[in-house]
């Protein structure tokens, strides 16, 4: 059996992390209930912040530990919010305010292509790392659509939908997390059967 904790302060994640990690590894089982401080973003990529995650939860707690961290790439932006993209709008902004600080950077520009990437990191007491990314291809649309979803779904397209219009179990279908926690599954998977 392998515990792990899952350094997210965002309760919301950790039944996704278990539906996808638990498909692949039948023995895992995630710890719940600990605390530990939170650590500051200070990598200069996604890798590195998802890294910094796990690394201060395996530290605290003594448990195997699954980091994530999410950035929004806008080609037009050079690759703009990346790591900065939960405070695009300022140190406190809100989802709303990401929002429209998104639609004015994107005033009058024609390239709205755009990526989701998000980084997970397995980190081990010893301190084994692993980390992988999975992304999400799509576009900035002109004015929010859809209902559904959180931060920045309502602005971006896929096949011409929104992941707000799509929902959650379309969206975790195909998403950035989705794509990295197979990655990680995977990735865990080949090191236990000791396969390159
Ligand atoms: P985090 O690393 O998962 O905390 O994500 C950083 C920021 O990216 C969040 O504050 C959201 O604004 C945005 N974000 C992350 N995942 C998604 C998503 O699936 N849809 C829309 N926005 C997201």
């Amino acid at each position: 059996m392998t515990e792990v904790v899952v350094a997210t302060k965002n309760p919301d994640k950790i039944p996704e992390i278990e539906a996808m990690l638990g498909a692949v590894l039948s023995d895992l089982v995630i710890v719940r209930g600990l605390d530990w401080p939170e650590v500051e973003e200070t990598g200069s990529t996604l890798e590195e912040n998802a890294l910094l995650k796990a690394r201060a939860a395996a530290e605290a707690t003594g448990y195997c530990a699954i980091g994530d961290d999410t950035g929004l790439e806008v080609d037009a932006l050079d690759g703009a919010p990346g790591v900065h993209t939960a405070r695009f709008a300022g140190p406190a902004a809100s989802y709303a305010e990401n929002r429209a600080a998104l639609l004015s950077a994107l005033a009058g520009v024609d390239d709205r292509s755009a990526r989701f990437r998000t980084a997970a990191a397995f980190v081990t007491p010893g301190g084994a790392e692993v980390v992988v990314t999975g992304e999400l291809a799509g576009r900035i649309a002109r004015q929010e659509r859809g209902d559904g979803g959180f931060g920045y779904d309502s602005l971006f397209e896929v096949d011409g939908e929104t992941l707000a219009e799509m929902g959650v179990e379309a969206k975790n279908r195909i998403s950035h997390r989705a794509q990295a926690l197979a990655a990680l599954a995977d990735a865990l998977a080949r090191v236990r059967e000791d396969r390159p």
